[in-house]
């Protein structure tokens, strides 16, 4: 298969048009990321800037044989 340009493997694929909700869209030629809304005639971008730090971390999952050790314990098992 021929491409007349190399694929953008950083565009993202939008399934709505942001400002009518339109799902007819087509690639843009006015940048790599530009999308053609053909409902409202619309060009946007989109783009993935990256993604944030969580707020909180959550705990670190205990191991099966933690879990089992702190389920006998409550229990009131020794090991
Ligand atoms: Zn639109």
């Amino acid at each position: 298969m021929r491409f007349r340009r190399e694929p953008n493997p950083n565009r993202n694929h939008p399934l709505h048009c942001p400002y009518c909700a339109g799902e007819l869209l087509f690639p843009d030629e006015e940048t790599d990321f530009a999308w053609s809304c053909q409902d409202c005639l619309r060009v946007f971008s989109v783009y993935f800037h990256g993604q944030d730090e969580a707020p909180v971390t959550p705990a670190a999952a205990p191991s099966s044989q933690e879990a089992l050790a702190n389920s006998l314990k409550k229990k009131g098992h020794d090991l």
